[in-house]
């Protein structure tokens, strides 16, 4: 099977973005499979000649805040379970939130390989706001934006290193 790479995060932080900035042209790709709950949506990309499967662990999940932490949670455990690795994302323009620190916590001791992506980081200027992101204990730590595909190459560069 090919490795899967986890997209994990409370609502709104970016994941879907960033899925779809991955995926791009093979959204084709992503659909149901056999067996698996349609709350995790699957994609499939070829970076540097090498395949690699992708789930937004966000899939239908209504952005709901009152969902926060039980969903994510959850999602969070099947990612430990099925994934290689795991890209946690926050959103760089809040505040550090208690949920991002119990996500991080259960993350970190998966033990799977984890990398932390704080999104909306959309210009040089608002860089500062990733330290902050630090005291989640991630020793990965990555700016991106994906919405504008800044820092996108560099964290799959990371994050194909353990696969
Ligand atoms: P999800 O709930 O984690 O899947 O988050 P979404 O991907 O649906 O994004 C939530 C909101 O954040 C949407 O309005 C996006 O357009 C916005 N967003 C996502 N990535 C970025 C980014 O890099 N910069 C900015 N400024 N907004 C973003
Ligand atoms: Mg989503």
């Amino acid at each position: 099977a090919l490795p899967l790479v986890a997209i994990c995060g409370r609502p709104n932080v970016g994941k879907s973005t960033l899925f779809n900035r991955l995926t791009d042209s093979r959204r084709s790709i992503v659909g149901d499979e056999p067996g698996i709950t349609r709350d995790r949506i699957y994609g499939q990309i070829e970076w540097a000649g090498r395949d690699v499967r992708i789930v937004d662990t966000g899939g239908v999940v209504p952005d709901d805040e009152a969902l926060i932490p039980s969903e994510i949670f959850r999602q969070a455990q099947v990612a430990l379970e099925e994934a290689d690795a795991v890209v946690m994302v926050v959103d760089g323009r809040t505040e550090l939130a208690s949920p991002d620190m119990e996500l991080a916590r259960l993350l970190l001791r998966g033990g799977k390989p984890t990398f932390l992506a704080v999104n909306k980081i959309d210009n040089v200027e608002m860089q500062n706001a990733a330290q902050n992101f630090r005291r989640l204990g991630f020793r990965n730590v990555m700016t991106i934006s994906a919405e504008h595909g800044h820092g996108i190459g560099d964290l799959l560069d990371a994050v194909y290193e353990v696969l």
